[in-house]
């Protein structure tokens, strides 16, 4: 079992021809709304990817809530630990321009309110064997998340975005960190990851560095390196790629699979949804990652 402990957000998005200046008003092409954020978009991806998947977190009282409830629910994840409180919730704002530019604001809304772990989300995470988290909550929370699981041995998985600086109080409770290359050099002042990964590794025991189409870089305390190169597809949409390669390589480690199973299995899941339009609605299912790595 799979517990996300983390964000969700609706994503606003329009499209323009050219992005609006300062006091400018323009006419925009479209408009959708996504649910979103990186921990809802991890849970879904654990879920498609064939587990149980339960998501900690909070929305607002507002339609955009029961929307992400829903979409959450309709693919599988288990919502008793979505609490609904007084608010908005979380909101991306995303101006898309005919360039492929985009511009975003971010407004916490409810996720500012996932700032500690209550009786529901200790019960979720105690009894799960692997919880994903990411920094789009407040870090008191993901601290004390990381503590809760800690305490039941159940494997930390902390994506460290967006990066900012990690205390050595939620590090010491964190078995695998999953920074892209950018935000492994953030935390270590290393462009190259492999001694990002080398700096990283004297904090916590195994950290896995994504490396955009040049694939993951694994490492671990007891020396050991892995390189799995990304699956060669043509990149149509790579909004999420990160949270899907998390959230299928957080399923895959929840089913007792071998870290290098994981982590390919993870890539596919990745490649797959990079195939495709669309961010969570483009993430695989367990039966297409396998059949992708039989090809
Ligand atoms: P993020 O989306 O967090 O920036 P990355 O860009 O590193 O993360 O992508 C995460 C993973 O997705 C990569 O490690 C790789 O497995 C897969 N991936 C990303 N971009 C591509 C691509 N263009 N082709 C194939 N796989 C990709």
């Amino acid at each position: 079992t799979v517990t996300v402990f983390g964000s969700c957000n609706m994503d606003l998005v329009v499209y323009v021809p050219v992005a609006p200046r300062r006091g400018e008003t323009v006419h925009g092409r479209a408009f959708r709304t996504v649910p979103g954020g990186k921990g809802a978009n991890q849970a879904i991806a654990a879920a498609k990817a064939g587990a149980a998947t339960r998501f900690v977190g909070a929305v607002g009282e507002d339609g955009f809530g029961e929307q992400i409830r829903d979409t959450l629910a309709g693919t599988g994840v288990d919502t008793a630990g979505l609490r609904t409180v007084g608010g908005n919730s979380g909101t991306a704002h995303i101006v898309v321009d005919d360039e492929g530019d985009n511009s975003i604001v971010v407004v916490a809304g409810a996720n500012a309110a996932v700032d500690r772990v209550d009786g529901k989300a200790e019960e979720l995470i105690a009894s799960s064997s692997c919880l994903l988290m990411q920094l789009e909550t407040p870090v008191e929370g993901v601290r004390e998340a990381a503590e809760t699981a800690a305490a039941h041995g159940v494997r930390v998985v902390l994506t460290p975005a967006p990066a900012e600086p990690l205390s050595d109080s939620l590090l010491s409770k964190v078995d695998l960190l999953v920074p892209n290359e950018h935000e492994a050099a953030v935390l270590t002042g290393k462009e190259d990851p492999e001694l990002a990964a080398d700096a990283l590794l004297d904090s916590v025991g195994e950290v896995v560095i994504t490396l955009g189409d040049r694939g993951v870089l694994y490492g671990n305390r007891a020396g050991e390196r892995l390189r799995v190169p990304a699956f060669p597809v043509r990149a149509v949409d790579t909004t999420a790629a990160g949270d899907t390669f998390v959230g299928a390589f957080g399923a895959a480690l929840a089913g007792e699979e071998s870290v290098e199973r994981a982590l390919r299995e993870g890539s596919a899941a990745a490649a797959l949804s990079i195939g495709r339009e669309g961010a969570s609605s483009s993430m695989p299912s367990a039966a297409e990652i396998g059949e992708f790595l039989e090809r």
